[in-house]
């Protein structure tokens, strides 16, 4: 079956990251079709946009994507097109798988956790208050005689909005994918003791949610307690179901336990369409060099092909991976226990070795 998949390369790493992912894709014999969107800087310079509606439509069309990071200017600049991406396309399930591959360097072994973070809302729903605006000093006099709190005028404010809908949206999401992969435990993380209305509406709804799941077992933490214990035992834990903000730090947190950012895949779903993209960002110090680890983005692929119901592909891709790692070899510098080990592999040598592995011949052995 031919599938059709909007390959976007992102910028910074991205295209390096990206193209290695898709080579790997080419080489499992499943059949692609790609329809190249191009977002981001280079969009804004083409297009004016950062975000261009053909790019949009050609996701809505192909319903399913492959997306190598792209850069948010800081401070001034367009806002994330990351952010807009998800938004525009209800894209409110962010899903990360983090689990140690046998070969890693690192002191957590046997983790595997899912994260699943909200995707829509929370401090990144992009309602924010300038200092000195004049919307933010009717906003704060309105505050002022509403609360009786005394907030200084030189403020900025960034609004935390955290609806029952997309808190019952993500919980039922991250039950659902327990179940359906056997699972055994969903945790709820927020901070409901201080953050009382909004995180406290999420836990609520969390707790009403999970008594319609009395096979999978529920359990809700602080996610300051939540960052001890991920340090402490971060075996203990299953799935992770977060509001936007903690699911950004915690998933960096969990791709740190397992090996770091080199090896964390990613994936945005909404009811009908889903983006593949490596947690990290488009690094773009090391952009050109052929020096990143292409795997997160390639494990993003091995998500895909399950998402397209190409189980069996996304096994031996899997699997391939996995071999490469755990041989040690044909790594990146951040897979090596020194990072300045002259023996690091590149990005493409890493999508070679991979290739290499999926040859008959070299599952024959
Ligand atoms: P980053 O993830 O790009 O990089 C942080 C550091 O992590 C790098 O300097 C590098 O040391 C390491 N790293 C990242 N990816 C790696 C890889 N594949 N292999 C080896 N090491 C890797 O984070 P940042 O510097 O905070 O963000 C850079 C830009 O990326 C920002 O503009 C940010 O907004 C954007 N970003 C985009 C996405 C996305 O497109 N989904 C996600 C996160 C950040």
């Amino acid at each position: 079956m031919v599938h059709k998949v909007t390959f976007i390369p992102g910028d910074g790493i991205g295209p390096e990251v990206a193209r290695a992912a898709q080579r790997t894709l080419e080489a499992m014999g499943a059949q692609f079709q790609w329809d190249i969107a191009i977002i981001g800087s280079q969009a804004q310079d083409m297009f004016g946009t950062p975000l261009p509606e053909s790019a949009l439509e050609s996701i809505k069309r192909n319903r399913v994507a492959i997306k190598g990071p792209v850069t948010t200017p800081i401070g001034s600049g367009f806002r994330s097109v990351n952010v807009a991406l998800r938004k525009k396309l209800a894209l409110y399930a962010c899903l990360r798988p983090c689990k140690t591959y046998p070969g890693v360097h690192t002191p957590y072994k046997s983790v595997d956790i899912v994260v699943v973070r909200e995707n829509t809302e929370d401090l990144y729903c992009g309602i924010e208050f300038a200092k000195d605006g004049t919307e933010t000093a009717k906003l704060l006099e309105l505050v002022v005689q509403a609360t009786g709190e005394k907030i200084n005028k030189d403020s900025a404010v960034s609004l935390k909005v955290i609806s029952q809908t997309a808190s019952r949206r993500i919980v039922k999401f991250a039950f659902e994918y327990a179940r359906k992969n056997g699972r055994k435990k969903v945790t709820a993380i927020h901070k409901a003791n201080i953050l009382k209305f909004s995180d406290g509406l999420f836990l609520d709804t969390a707790r009403e949610v999970a008594k319609g799941y009395p096979d999978i077992e529920f359990a809700d933490m602080v996610v300051d307690a939540t960052c001890m214990q991920l340090v402490r035992r971060p075996q203990q834990f299953d799935v992770l179901v977060l509001p936007n903000f903690y699911g950004d730090l915690i998933s960096d947190l969990c791709a740190g336990l397992v090996g770091g950012l080199g090896l964390a895949p990613g994936a945005n779903i909404g009811d009908d369409i889903a983006i593949f993209e490596p947690t990290h960002g488009s690094a773009p110090r090391y952009a050109g060099k052929n020096k990143v680890n292409p795997i997160a983005t390639m494990l993003s692929g091995v998500m895909m092909l399950r998402y397209l119901g190409e189980g069996d592909s996304a096994d031996r891709l899997e699997k391939a991976i996995m071999e490469v790692i755990a041989e040690g070899k044909n790594v990146t510098y951040d897979l090596k226990l020194d990072r300045g080990d002259s023996t690091a592999a590149g990005t493409s040598q890493v999508a070679d070795a991979v290739i290499e592995k999926l040859k008959p011949e070299s599952r024959a052995k």
